[in-house]
């Protein structure tokens, strides 16, 4: 038996936070397959037939058939009885499985076209290690895109999709990766595809030859098309949600990478603030003495309260110091790690902190004061990190003659050191820094650079200073970082030590 009473049911809306609406119970009225587990029967493919066909699942560890997607680029469009093959408002689920480099999707509000990529509806992409494109699995394709691999190859996931008069939600296994509501008037950044709701029919996609992509278990439950956007909020279309979305389909992650739950954010704040400014994010927390991750056992328990999450999960190293208190191995298992030039000691043995005025010393020579923090951004360089943050932070006694300190041979070191230690440059938002002038000459050496916050508040920006740093300084998407794989990452490869005065290795 599985029955939940009435009273059971109501605690669970109630706890269900507004961003994470529940999906309805699959074993809820009004389901329908789309696909009779045996045949193509009611689907209808485009450009190159043989690259749908129907395989035994026993292979996968599953009864019944499964449809296989292999071959040249063709659609599998359904034109079966269930609705008319049109739908306007519904809730779909399907069981997917990708092999390594596999490109797929699952179209919707589309129709049936014989040749090329459907211009009408919405795709929702299927693609985990697929190399090359920054829209991962759950992605709306182009309007809202996932950068984070969720899920791996070679495994049965769940994909869910659902139309709720304007508002499009899409989970993957239990994670809620897309709440798009499109705006009274939609904005497209690439007119060649329709992406604006309106009614129609589902689509499978076989995106080339070197793609093997799985489907099962595909349904649909119709939803009454009169139903209203369960969302108060209304858009704001402007100039920053414009570019967020040209970026995106150009292929730059979107990726705030620098985000502190701190101020009284939680993270069911910050993935429903994500969502909406279809932004992801990189939830970093802070390992250092003093810090409430500090070593092995608490860095474990921190991880597991940011299991399953879709966001990216960062460990900001503070001081010094942070890499002898935890394993390498403990720090391999965040996605990236980073850390700024902000905490040290001086050639006099103090501690400082450059933004702390009290714990920063006098500055009598600003040129003398600029040639020991090279050298130590130098230092901190070679420590395994992904990401230099708060990148030429100057502190307040100095920091209005930013544009004279730094001259063209202190930034070149920078961003020689930087190069030479594969550490990507991190575009501050809060900050607004490094300067145009040095993320052009970072650009011009070959530098990688990311964007982030590094909110002080639980007030995030949009990346409005990394974004306006991508167009005036001429970034390309290859240009901005993304984190290595698991056996890749510079604290499982690099080399590291620390000097006797608690500085990073010279
Ligand atoms: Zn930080």
């Amino acid at each position: 038996m599985n029955l939940i009473s009435r009273r059971d049911v109501l605690g669970l809306l109630l706890a269900a936070p507004a961003g994470a609406r529940a999906f309805a119970a699959e074993s809820g009225g009004g389901w329908m397959d789309l696909f009779d587990g045996r045949s193509l029967d009611g689907w209808k493919a485009s450009e190159h037939e043989e690259t749908f066909s129907v395989v035994d699942g026993a292979g996968f560890g599953v009864t019944g058939g499964v449809i296989q997607v292999h071959g040249e680029r063709s659609h599998l469009f359904y034109t079966g009885p269930v609705k008319g093959a049109d739908f306007k408002n519904f809730e779909f689920s399907a069981e997917v499985m990708t092999r390594p480099g596999a490109n797929s999707g699952i179209y919707f509000h589309t129709a049936f076209q014989p040749v090329g990529f459907p211009a009408a509806g919405f795709e929702v992409q299927v693609a985990n290690s697929y190399k090359g494109d920054n829209k991962k699995t759950g992605s709306l394709y182009a309007v809202r895109n996932v950068a984070k691999q969720l899920v791996p190859d070679n495994a049965w996931f769940t994909m869910r999709i659902a139309v709720r008069g304007k508002d499009v939600q899409i989970w993957v296994n239990q994670m809620l990766v897309v709440d798009y509501v499109e705006p009274e008037t939609p904005f497209r950044a690439d007119p060649k595809f329709e992406r604006v709701l309106n009614h129609g029919t589902f689509a499978l996609q076989g995106h080339d030859p070197g793609s093997t992509t799985y489907f099962r278990n595909m349904r649909v439950r119709p939803l009454a098309d009169g139903l209203t956007t369960p969302t108060d909020e209304e858009p704001v279309v402007d100039e920053l949600y414009r570019e967020t979305m040209r970026l995106g389909e150009e292929n730059y992650p979107m990726v705030d990478y620098h985000v502190h739950l701190k101020g009284g954010l939680t993270l069911e704040q910050a993935l429903a603030n994500s969502r909406r400014l279809g932004i992801d994010y990189g939830i970093a927390i802070n390992c250092g003495l003093g810090f409430p991750v500090h070593d092995d056992a608490s860095v474990q328990a921190y991880l597991e309260t940011m299991k399953d999450q879709p966001c990216y999960v960062a460990l900001q190293g503070e001081g010094r110091e942070w890499m002898t208190l935890t394993s390498p191995e403990s720090v391999a298992r965040f996605d990236y790690c980073f850390t700024d030039a902000m905490t040290f000691r001086d050639d006099a043995g103090r501690r400082v902190r450059l933004w702390i005025p009290e714990e920063t010393p006098a500055i009598n020579d600003a040129e003398a004061f600029m040639e020991m923090l090279v050298k130590r951004i130098e230092g901190v360089m070679r420590e395994p990190i992904d990401i230099y943050a708060n990148p030429t932070y100057l502190p307040d006694q100095i920091a209005a003659r930013y544009d004279e300190l730094w001259t063209p041979a202190r930034m070149k070191r920078v961003i020689d050191a930087a190069i030479e230690n594969d550490v990507a440059i991190e575009i501050n938002n809060r900050r607004q820094i490094p300067s145009a002038t040095f993320i052009k000459a970072g650009k011009a050496a070959g530098a990688k650079f990311s964007f982030g916050t590094n909110n002080e508040g639980a007030e995030l920006g949009r990346l409005e200073y990394p974004i306006r740093m991508v167009r005036e300084c001429g970034l390309k998407w290859q240009d901005i970082f993304v984190p290595k794989p698991a056996g890749q990452k510079p604290i499982e490869v690099k080399k590291w030590k620390m000097t006797e005065a608690g500085n990073s290795g010279q």
